[in-house]
Protein backbone atom coordinates (compact mmCIF):
# COMPACT_ATOMS: atom_id res chain seq x y z
CA UNK A 1 0.00 0.00 0.00
CA UNK A 2 1.49 3.49 -1.06
CA UNK A 3 2.13 6.11 1.43
CA UNK A 4 -0.69 8.45 0.55
CA UNK A 5 -3.20 5.45 0.31
CA UNK A 6 -2.06 4.58 3.56
CA UNK A 7 -2.52 7.92 5.60
CA UNK A 8 -6.56 7.79 3.98
CA UNK A 9 -6.69 4.66 5.11
CA UNK A 10 -5.71 5.50 8.78
CA UNK A 11 -7.83 9.33 8.59
CA UNK A 12 -10.91 6.89 7.08
CA UNK A 13 -10.44 4.65 10.54
CA UNK A 14 -9.72 7.04 13.00
CA UNK A 15 -13.00 9.36 11.57
CA UNK A 16 -15.47 6.76 11.85
CA UNK A 17 -13.86 5.92 15.12
CA UNK A 18 -14.14 9.40 16.61
CA UNK A 19 -17.51 9.82 15.31
CA UNK A 20 -19.16 7.03 16.62
CA UNK A 21 -20.21 9.06 19.38
CA UNK A 22 -23.81 10.89 18.56
CA UNK A 23 -22.53 14.64 17.70
CA UNK A 24 -23.19 17.11 20.29
CA UNK A 25 -22.80 20.52 18.02
CA UNK A 26 -21.18 21.63 14.69
CA UNK A 27 -17.73 21.92 16.30
CA UNK A 28 -17.75 17.80 17.25
CA UNK A 29 -17.84 17.57 13.77
CA UNK A 30 -14.95 19.42 12.35
CA UNK A 31 -13.31 18.78 15.69
CA UNK A 32 -14.00 15.17 14.48
CA UNK A 33 -11.97 15.68 11.02
CA UNK A 34 -9.25 17.84 12.56
CA UNK A 35 -8.41 14.77 15.20
CA UNK A 36 -8.55 12.44 12.60
CA UNK A 37 -6.22 14.18 10.02
CA UNK A 38 -3.72 15.13 13.14
CA UNK A 39 -4.00 11.14 14.21
CA UNK A 40 -2.73 10.50 10.08
CA UNK A 41 -0.01 13.10 10.50
CA UNK A 42 -1.99 15.04 7.69
CA UNK A 43 -1.51 18.66 9.72
CA UNK A 44 0.22 21.30 10.49
CA UNK A 45 -0.72 21.48 14.29
CA UNK A 46 1.84 20.12 16.43
CA UNK A 47 1.38 18.39 19.89
CA UNK A 48 -1.70 18.52 21.65
CA UNK A 49 -3.19 19.66 18.27
CA UNK A 50 -1.77 22.89 19.85
CA UNK A 51 -4.07 22.95 23.11
CA UNK A 52 -1.94 23.28 26.19
CA UNK A 53 -2.41 19.39 27.67
CA UNK A 54 -4.96 20.48 30.17
CA UNK A 55 -6.93 21.68 27.51
CA UNK A 56 -6.53 18.78 25.05
CA UNK A 57 -7.44 15.87 27.69
CA UNK A 58 -10.66 17.86 28.35
CA UNK A 59 -11.09 17.63 24.30
CA UNK A 60 -10.84 13.64 24.39
CA UNK A 61 -12.34 13.13 27.65
CA UNK A 62 -15.71 15.28 26.14
CA UNK A 63 -15.80 14.37 22.96
CA UNK A 64 -13.70 11.30 22.20
CA UNK A 65 -13.18 9.45 25.02
CA UNK A 66 -13.39 5.96 23.09
CA UNK A 67 -11.01 6.66 20.96
CA UNK A 68 -6.78 6.08 21.54
CA UNK A 69 -5.45 9.60 21.04
CA UNK A 70 -1.89 10.34 21.07
CA UNK A 71 -0.12 13.19 22.89
CA UNK A 72 2.49 13.94 20.48
CA UNK A 73 1.68 15.33 17.12
CA UNK A 74 2.13 12.09 15.01
CA UNK A 75 3.71 14.21 11.68
CA UNK A 76 6.81 14.76 14.29
CA UNK A 77 5.81 18.76 13.88
CA UNK A 78 6.49 20.17 17.69
CA UNK A 79 4.83 23.06 19.50
CA UNK A 80 7.10 25.35 18.08
CA UNK A 81 5.06 28.73 19.40
CA UNK A 82 8.51 30.65 20.52
CA UNK A 83 8.70 32.09 17.04
CA UNK A 84 5.15 33.02 17.31
CA UNK A 85 5.22 36.35 18.57
CA UNK A 86 1.48 37.20 17.78
CA UNK A 87 0.33 34.19 19.57
CA UNK A 88 -1.61 36.20 22.19
CA UNK A 89 -3.17 38.62 19.54
CA UNK A 90 -4.88 35.78 17.89
CA UNK A 91 -6.35 34.39 20.54
CA UNK A 92 -7.36 37.75 21.56
CA UNK A 93 -9.08 38.94 18.57
CA UNK A 94 -10.61 35.57 18.24
CA UNK A 95 -11.76 35.41 21.58
CA UNK A 96 -13.47 38.95 21.08
CA UNK A 97 -15.64 38.14 18.64
CA UNK A 98 -16.41 34.14 19.91
CA UNK A 99 -20.23 34.19 19.79
CA UNK A 100 -19.96 32.41 23.59
CA UNK A 101 -17.57 31.75 25.92
CA UNK A 102 -17.25 27.54 26.27
CA UNK A 103 -14.76 25.10 27.13
CA UNK A 104 -15.74 24.21 22.79
CA UNK A 105 -14.99 27.23 21.32
CA UNK A 106 -11.80 27.65 23.42
CA UNK A 107 -10.62 24.64 21.74
CA UNK A 108 -11.50 25.97 18.55
CA UNK A 109 -9.44 29.31 18.88
CA UNK A 110 -5.97 27.28 20.28
CA UNK A 111 -6.68 24.85 17.64
CA UNK A 112 -6.97 27.54 14.46
CA UNK A 113 -3.86 29.85 16.02
CA UNK A 114 -1.41 26.93 16.24
CA UNK A 115 -2.87 26.37 12.32
CA UNK A 116 -1.54 29.36 11.59
CA UNK A 117 1.96 28.30 12.37
CA UNK A 118 1.87 26.02 9.29
CA UNK A 119 2.59 27.14 5.50
CA UNK A 120 -0.33 26.13 3.88
CA UNK A 121 -3.98 27.85 3.09
CA UNK A 122 -5.24 27.32 6.78
CA UNK A 123 -7.76 24.89 6.33
CA UNK A 124 -5.37 22.61 5.66
CA UNK A 125 -2.78 23.54 7.95
CA UNK A 126 -5.94 22.68 10.51
CA UNK A 127 -6.51 19.70 8.50
CA UNK A 128 -9.90 20.31 7.82
CA UNK A 129 -11.36 18.66 4.66
CA UNK A 130 -12.33 21.71 2.43
CA UNK A 131 -12.18 25.19 2.21
CA UNK A 132 -16.12 25.50 2.85
CA UNK A 133 -15.66 23.91 6.26
CA UNK A 134 -13.34 26.43 7.88
CA UNK A 135 -15.67 28.76 6.55
CA UNK A 136 -18.77 27.13 7.78
CA UNK A 137 -16.77 26.97 11.01
CA UNK A 138 -15.60 30.83 11.51
CA UNK A 139 -18.95 31.58 10.56
CA UNK A 140 -20.30 29.65 13.34
CA UNK A 141 -18.14 30.49 16.11
CA UNK A 142 -17.19 34.43 14.96
CA UNK A 143 -20.09 35.61 12.74
CA UNK A 144 -19.19 39.14 13.25
CA UNK A 145 -15.88 38.84 12.28
CA UNK A 146 -16.10 35.74 9.55
CA UNK A 147 -19.08 38.48 8.15
CA UNK A 148 -15.93 40.94 7.87
CA UNK A 149 -14.35 39.09 5.25
CA UNK A 150 -16.98 39.84 2.10
CA UNK A 151 -14.59 40.00 -0.92
CA UNK A 152 -13.83 36.09 0.33
CA UNK A 153 -10.29 37.06 1.39
CA UNK A 154 -8.64 34.03 2.12
CA UNK A 155 -8.76 33.13 5.65
CA UNK A 156 -5.03 33.15 7.23
CA UNK A 157 -4.44 36.81 5.24
CA UNK A 158 -7.66 37.94 7.00
CA UNK A 159 -7.02 37.08 10.29
CA UNK A 160 -3.85 38.71 9.70
CA UNK A 161 -4.94 42.06 8.60
CA UNK A 162 -7.45 42.05 11.43
CA UNK A 163 -4.37 42.27 13.59
CA UNK A 164 -2.83 44.98 11.37
CA UNK A 165 -5.28 47.28 11.04
CA UNK A 166 -6.32 46.69 14.87
CA UNK A 167 -2.69 48.29 15.80
CA UNK A 168 -2.87 50.89 13.29
CA UNK A 169 -0.52 49.13 11.00
CA UNK A 170 -1.24 49.25 7.18
CA UNK A 171 1.93 47.63 5.70
CA UNK A 172 0.27 46.78 2.48
CA UNK A 173 1.74 48.71 -0.58
CA UNK A 174 -1.39 48.97 -2.22
CA UNK A 175 -4.01 52.10 -1.33
CA UNK A 176 -6.62 49.36 -1.83
CA UNK A 177 -7.16 45.58 -2.37
CA UNK A 178 -8.76 46.26 -6.06
CA UNK A 179 -5.71 47.82 -7.26
CA UNK A 180 -2.65 45.85 -5.49
CA UNK A 181 -0.39 43.60 -7.69
CA UNK A 182 -0.49 40.97 -4.85
CA UNK A 183 -4.04 40.35 -4.96
CA UNK A 184 -3.77 37.03 -6.04
CA UNK A 185 -1.97 35.97 -2.99
CA UNK A 186 -4.83 37.69 -0.65
CA UNK A 187 -7.67 36.36 -2.34
CA UNK A 188 -6.72 33.52 -5.64
CA UNK A 189 -8.31 30.62 -5.14
CA UNK A 190 -7.37 28.54 -1.55
CA UNK A 191 -7.64 24.91 -2.63
S1 LIG B 1 -4.46 42.59 -1.81
FE1 LIG B 1 -2.79 44.02 -1.44
S2 LIG B 1 -3.75 45.73 -0.36
FE2 LIG B 1 -5.14 43.99 -0.19
S3 LIG B 1 -4.60 42.97 1.74
FE3 LIG B 1 -3.45 41.96 0.11
S4 LIG B 1 -1.46 42.99 0.09
FE4 LIG B 1 -2.92 44.32 1.20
Amino acid sequence: MSAVLQRQTTLAVVYSRLKTSSLMSPNHEWLACMTASWCAGQSALPDYMGLEPDQFNKLKNNYFQDSFLPELAPSGIYNDFDRMLEREDLINLLTRYSKANTLEINWVIGIIVAGCLGNDHLWQDLGLWSRSQLTALLHFNFPELAAKNSMDMKWKKFLYKQLCEEEGLYVCRAPSCNVCIDYAKCYGPEE
